[in-house]
């Protein structure tokens, strides 16, 4: 398979993307960055710097901070400056908060740039997120949108948090999940959106090594299609 594609999966919380992408990634021997983290980063910083109500002083973060994302062991180990906050990106304050940080304009134009940098370094990648179909690769080679039923979607994330020995509430996970869902297809800057051009795949009643089959399909038909282009 050829190697070198950018293949951009977006989708909302509990759809499949990171287990998903993740084992394309491994499939495919491609980079796989989680984009969320980095704004899930952003926002842990907000939190200990107490400047979650100062745009300026966020913005400042997004743009000074050198966020690393190291995949280890298969999952996303997050750096800031050095410092490893893999722990606390996934908390509920940053869950309560990420949605918010994420709006502010300046933030986004930070970590886009950033992962727009990724893009760039000549190796296959697969980015999942909110807006990597739309704004950060609008010409991936591969463009995939995932959606699941709200039920299907809280189920995943309270099953997650229990394997990881944290009691959740379903309710709480749920309206955590549609408030998110709502914040972030609404909002002014790069809402999720499904890009015209992506391929839709419900993923409510199949499994991940379904949903994953089907990805790598479409990734191969994408590479025959280059192919026989360049024949
Ligand atoms: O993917 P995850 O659920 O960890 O993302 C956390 C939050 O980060 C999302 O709810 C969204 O607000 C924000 N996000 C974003 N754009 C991305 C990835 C995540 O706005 N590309």
């Amino acid at each position: 398979m050829s190697k070198n594609l950018i293949v951009a999966i977006d989708g909302p919380a509990g759809s499949g993307k990171s287990t998903s992408a993740k084992l394309v990634a491994r499939h495919l021997g491609y980079l796989y960055v989680d984009s969320g983290a980095m704004y899930r980063a952003v926002t842990f910083l907000a939190i200990k710097k107490n400047v979650l109500n100062n745009n300026d002083e966020i913005i400042k973060l997004a743009e000074e901070t050198n966020i690393e994302l190291k995949f280890i062991d298969g999952e996303t180990r997050v750096f800031t400056n050095g410092k490893n906050i893999t722990d606390g990106i996934r908390s509920v304050e940053v869950n309560e908060n990420v949605s918010i940080v994420s709006k502010i304009d300046g933030v986004r134009k930070a970590l886009v740039k950033k992962q727009k940098a990724m893009g760039n370094l000549n190796c296959g990648i697969v980015m999942e997120g909110r807006d990597i179909t739309t704004v950060v690769f609008p010409n991936a080679d591969v463009k995939i949108f995932l959606t699941a039923s709200i039920e299907r979607r809280t189920e995943r994330r309270v099953k997650e948090y229990n394997e990881k020995g944290i009691d959740v509430g379903v309710n709480e996970i749920q309206q955590n999940i549609s408030l998110r869902d709502k914040l972030d297809s609404t909002r002014e800057v790069s809402p999720l959106v499904k890009a015209e051009d992506a391929i839709e795949i419900d993923t409510s009643k199949v499994t991940i090594e379904e949903q994953v089959e089907k990805i790598l399909a479409i990734v191969k038909e994408t590479v025959d299609k280059k192919d026989s282009k360049r024949k």
